[in-house]
């Protein structure tokens, strides 16, 4: 069997992964907080810790995958106040969006996805627990965690304790003893969502959820932590904090989970995406015009580590290799596929070195030009394509063919650039000349359909 490297943010090196028991590996990586629509970034997330499940499924007997909803938060108590609507009316929308999004992205379901409002007497019991041993206290209807009690605060990001207060130390709350003190508990005013606490009628900080659903549904301590590099500091800082102190382990920073994984920043043509620039892409958005295989596609161009810039000619490139590749798999339609066939030794080899994604799309496209005998060539494509989450739909259905045959001499690959050439044409409201690709594609018997998912073409 393959050895699985990772890179751990916790011991800041490449480790070789052994799961703590054994021939069960346990994941957790934070999901979104649902109000509104997921960006490309949160989408980067969920494909970057799919593509892991999916590696781990491969190479494990059993896997179980967390990923949260965060689904009480004052963001979300913010946009309910701001629309009229119950603060679970928005989260069950966004949530139930992001998850159909998601999938057209080719994320599967994680085993479970817990809401933090489901987990909350496991977050009292741990708020509970923290006080017990000195290391949280409780003040004016809030509890915090005393961060100065735990002497290796800051072990995950390295971050010295003068960066570690990051924005409390504007305006201190007066009841915190320290100003890196956080909030494990705050108060909730009569008409805000609240549960009944030992120190009032309140609801959770953001932190104390992870440590609660994560512990609830995997055990401690589990194999894999994941998330995006933002959520490093403060967010899995004090994961460890509470978990580490609530059960006593505070010597020992793997106690909590022993593997850390950070999916690097995304950036929108070489800029940082943010409100204030208005560049900040929806994948809803994308997904109205390009199939989301493409989109997960383009994620997994970079190294999950590093930056990735998302480009609308990277997005256009990873459209035109998958429809070389679906090009390929229909030329190969005839040939029969071998059932359950084991996935290219290059590709797995590529996922095992630290999730090389890079690596592991260029050896399926080397795989695709090849010219292996086209009865295994199939099958071994079909089986890469299965573990990257590409591949798998019907060449004729992607290439927008309908009833062709398989003697066809159809060129997608000249039709496909008409087709783009006549987009842009669009774009730049040439229509004449956009009209005379449409006129010169009906001559060869080829029609043009406009879709919300761009323009497609088949035989008329
Ligand atoms: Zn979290």
């Amino acid at each position: 069997m393959n050895d699985l490297s990772l890179y751990n943010s916790l011991t800041r090196r490449k480790e070789v992964f052994t799961p703590i028991d054994g021939s069960h590996v346990r994941m957790y990586a934070c999901g979104p907080t649902v109000y509104n629509y997921a960006h490309i970034g949160n989408a980067r997330m969920a494909v970057v810790f799919d593509l892991f499940a999916r590696l781990l499924r491969t190479l494990y007997p059993k896997v179980t995958y967390v990923s949260n909803i965060t689904d009480i938060e004052d963001k979300i108590i913010a946009a309910a106040e701001a629309s009229g609507e119950t603060v679970e009316t928005i989260t069950r929308r966004y949530a139930g969006i992001y998850n159909s999004d998601m999938a057209a992205l080719g994320v599967r379901e994680p085993d479970f996805q817990p809401r933090a409002t489901e987990t909350i007497p496991e977050m009292l019991n741990l708020i509970g627990s923290l006080i017990q041993q000195g290391h949280a206290y409780a003040a004016e209807g809030h509890v915090l965690f005393h961060v100065p009690s735990f002497a290796n605060y800051g072990g995950l990001s390295g971050r010295p304790r003068d960066e570690q207060i990051a924005g409390a130390r504007v305006e201190v709350a007066p009841y915190k003893r320290d100003p890196a003190d956080f909030v494990l508990w705050k108060p909730s005013a009569p008409h805000q969502p609240g549960w009944d606490s030992p120190w009032g009628r309140g609801r959770p900080g953001w932190h104390i959820e992870c440590s609660a659903m994560s512990e609830k549904l995997l055990g401690l301590p589990f194999d894999v932590h994941g998330g995006g590099a933002d959520l490093k500091f403060p967010h899995h800082e004090n994961e460890i904090a509470q978990s580490c102190c609530a059960h006593g382990t505070e010597d020992d920073l793997a106690s909590f989970a022993k593997i850390w994984v950070h999916n690097g920043f995304l950036t929108v043509e070489g800029e940082k995406m943010s409100k204030s620039l208005g560049n900040v892409i929806l994948a809803h958005d994308v997904l109205k015009r390009m199939p989301g295989e493409a989109i997960r596609y383009m994620l997994l161009t970079a190294h999950y580590r590093q930056p990735l810039d998302w480009t609308e000619d990277g997005l256009q490139q990873s459209k035109r290799t998958l429809d070389r590749m679906y090009q390929r798999l229909r030329e190969l339609k005839g040939a029969d596929v071998p059932e359950n066939l084991a996935v290219p030794e290059t590709v797995l080899e590529a996922l095992c070195d630290d999730l090389n994604t890079p690596r592991a799309l260029a050896a399926l496209n080397a795989l695709v030009r090849s010219d292996e005998d086209p009865s295994v060539l199939k099958g071994r494509i079909v089986a890469a394509g299965g573990l990257l989450g590409l591949l798998q739909q019907d060449p004729d259905a992607w290439l927008g063919y309908g009833q062709a045959d398989a003697g066809d001499t159809v060129d997608a690959e000249r039709i496909g650039k008409l087709l783009e050439e006549r987009q842009q044409a669009r774009k730049d409201r040439n229509f004449a000349r956009a009209d005379e690709i449409r006129d010169q594609l009906a001559s060869e018997g080829i029609a043009i359909e406009d879709t919300p998912q761009g323009s497609q073409w088949k035989k008329a």
